[in-house]
């Protein structure tokens, strides 16, 4: 397998905080629109469906199949370039959203579109609020 790259430190805004402190504790957090029932991510203020602001927090399953992906060989932009190849994918998650990600822990060569995979995080050493808040994480994917 080839080596993995370290994340960049992410950086939590009002609307993405939950996200990035439930990924610090190893969970997939998405949110549910209290009115129309839609499950969205990318993490917002409001609805994209009905832009209703009733939207509650919940952890998904973190379970999803590969819907496309490209491998990529070169990219000479530390930290990836210490990673090619490396897979870049959009994974279909069972609540619904699509979200891009990175598939870790398999050759390159062994992902597939539709594809069972499941989360797995890459820990950061802290939050963007230092040690004040907890650690953040960065979802990712491997085979389930
Ligand atoms: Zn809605």
């Amino acid at each position: 397998m080839p080596p993995e790259f370290t994340h960049p430190k992410p950086a939590a805004s009002w609307e993405t905080r939950a996200y990035w402190e439930g990924a610090g504790r190893h969970e997939l957090v998405l949110q549910r629109c209290g009115d129309c029932g839609v499950v969205q991510h990318r993490p917002r203020a409001i609805c994209a469906s009905c832009l209703s602001s009733a939207l509650q927090h919940f952890v998904s399953s973190g379970r999803g199949q590969v819907y496309t992906f490209t491998v990529t060989h070169q990219n000479g932009v530390p930290p990836f370039r210490d990673a090619v190849p490396y897979v870049l994918a959009y994974v279909d998650l069972e609540e619904g959203p699509r979200l891009m990600t990175n598939i870790v822990g398999c050759d390159p060569g062994d992902v597939a579109i539709g594809m069972d995979v499941v989360v797995d995080f890459q820990d950061a050493d802290t939050s963007d609020l230092g040690d004040a808040g907890g650690a953040f994480a960065v979802p990712r994917f491997r085979p389930a």
